[in-house]
């Protein structure tokens, strides 16, 4: 409510703000979330409550007229069309030299992703986050992630005969083939539901496509874990499509937060003001860093250090289809969600998805997404003419990571007899190099935070989401950003609450 004083108030619903909630909420202390996109909780005419990735609708976009499908062209053609705008699921956020695509809704990111539940390598920890005790990571707080997150593996002997993972068994032969290490990624899809999906006894998600728009049933985003436990405690309530403006010192002690309410159009209905004690910014690495880079610049934020908006990377993320010869069937029938991955990162610095495209019909493609060891790194800056924050990235950057994607898929093609598709970016275009699905970094731990999250010179004040992480996790980053959060929650809940 306008005027409301609150403990806690938290921005943003995905991965850090719910594990924020959550440990706050079991130590006692009310939590009031706030999130600019839609609760996600009530299904549409159809009876379903997201859409399908073949036939985006409203619920798709976030106030876009056109729909912006990463995989934009198939055998040539722009495969983009007109939805009416609306304040949908998946937003594609143009930066300047990259789109970064980000989950808008009650859950935050966990609604759109493919649920690929990765623990980075040990031995690769120390270039994650550097500052952070590894042996209390992987002894602590990596295995309370991924309990949290309900995180689990494939079976193996199921995988090996089910039609829907026929183009991962093609992705594992031509891995294998070349020498390349192929590994199953764990995930928090809820793998017996999708046996029974394969078995046509449950209605289907994953084995119907569903991918990028939400599932609308068996995986397991945060809504059926750290948020369903968080409400469950009675202490945190959540307030959809509410966007919080700015956060400034109260002059009673506090902090002084402004949240326009908006409708489904993306109109401002209302401006509120409450105040809170503590805030927790956890409005995802583009979020957090655009509100601090902007609240620094205008001077409500006046004390945050120079490191605010510094140190961004798309954890060197590049995409690309392969043409398969006729005798290499990838399946018309492909689980939305990814199982499998080949690591070709010590060598090579590629860490490639083996990925569906579920198109509804044979395209004897197989399709990839690289997290690579891509080194450049941005930063937000004001706009102070336009009124808004800018990231200086540059598209020319994605050349390392596509080198790096390289050293895996050059030597499949040659192996293999085989060739790019050109087709799926663009006309004669091979590399989807102009977006990310993993922004880290504008908010770095133990630069922009102490090693714990606390913002400088402004006490009460916390970074918890990705935009901790400076730049790069290895693998897909949200088991690193839950872990990190749970580690940085525990202390935070010891020692300043
Ligand atoms: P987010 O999950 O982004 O949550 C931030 C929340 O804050 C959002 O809900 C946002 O709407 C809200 N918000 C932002 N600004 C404001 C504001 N001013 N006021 C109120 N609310 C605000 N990662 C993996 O590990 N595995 C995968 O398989 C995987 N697949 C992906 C596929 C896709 C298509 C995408 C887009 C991402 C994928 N990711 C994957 C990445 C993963 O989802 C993100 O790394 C993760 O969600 C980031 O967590 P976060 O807590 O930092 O922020």
């Amino acid at each position: 409510d306008p005027g409301a004083h609150v403990p806690v108030l938290v921005i943003g619903t995905g991965y850090g703000g719910s594990v924020a909630a959550l440990r706050l909420a079991q130590a006692g202390i009310d939590v009031h979330m706030i999130e600019m996109g839609m609760a996600w909780d009530t299904p549409g005419s159809d009876g379903k409550i997201f859409c399908n990735t073949t036939s985006p609708d409203y619920r798709s976009y976030w106030l876009r007229t056109k729909t912006k499908q990463p995989i934009s062209n198939f055998l040539g053609f722009p495969i983009d069309k007109n939805t009416p705008r609306h304040t949908g699921i998946l937003d594609a956020e143009e930066m300047g030299g990259i789109i970064v695509y980000q989950g808008r809704g009650v859950g935050g990111g966990s609604l759109v992703n493919g649920g690929m539940a990765v623990t980075p390598r040990r031995e690769n920890f120390g270039a994650v986050l550097p500052s952070v005790n590894a042996d209390e990571m992987y002894g602590t707080y990596y295995p309370r992630a991924n309990a949290g997150l309900g995180v689990s593996t494939i079976d193996p002997a199921w995988f090996d005969t089910v039609d829907c993972y026929q183009y991962a068994r093609v992705g594992r032969k031509h891995a294998q083939r070349s020498g390349f290490p192929f590994i199953f990624v764990p995930d928090v899809y809820d793998w017996d539901y999708m046996k029974q999906e394969a078995a046509g006894t449950v209605p289907k998600s994953a084995v119907a496509g569903e991918i990028l728009y939400g599932n609308n049933h068996g995986k397991k985003s945060l809504q059926q874990t750290y948020i369903a436990q968080a409400k469950a405690t009675g202490k945190v309530t959540i307030s959809p499509l509410h966007k919080v403006t700015s956060v400034a010192p109260a002059a009673g002690g506090g902090y002084t937060v402004v949240i326009d309410q908006i409708n489904t159009n993306g109109d401002t209905t209302t401006t509120k003001t409450v105040t809170a004690d503590k805030v927790f910014f956890a409005a995802g690495s583009v979020g957090t860093s655009k509100l601090l880079v902007k609240l620094k610049a205008t001077g409500a934020l006046p004390n945050l250090n120079s490191e605010t908006g510094k140190g961004w990377g798309d954890n060197g993320n590049v995409m690309c289809g392969r043409a398969n010869h006729l005798w290499d069937p990838t399946g018309k029938v492909q689980s939305g969600i990814p199982c499998s991955g080949i690591d070709n990162w010590a060598a090579g610095g590629a860490f490639a998805e083996v990925a569906p495209l579920p198109t509804g019909i044979e395209t004897y493609a197989s399709f990839y997404l690289s997290i690579t060891k891509n080194p450049n790194r941005a930063q937000f800056s004001w706009n102070a003419a336009a009124g808004k924050v800018d990231l200086n990235w540059q598209t020319a950057w994605k050349q390392a990571s596509i080198d790096m994607a390289k050293t895996i898929f050059d030597k499949i093609n040659a192996k293999e007899g085989t060739i790019y598709r050109t087709d799926l970016f663009g006309t004669y275009k091979i590399w989807g190099d102009h977006l990310t699905y993993h922004p880290l970094g504008g908010a770095v731990l133990n630069k922009a935070t102490d090693n714990y999250g606390r913002l400088h010179g402004h006490p009460g004040l916390y970074v918890i989401d990705g935009s901790l992480i400076p730049g790069n996790t290895s693998v897909n980053p949200f088991v690193t950003i839950t872990a990190l959060a749970e580690r940085n929650i525990e202390k935070i809940i010891a020692t300043d609450l």
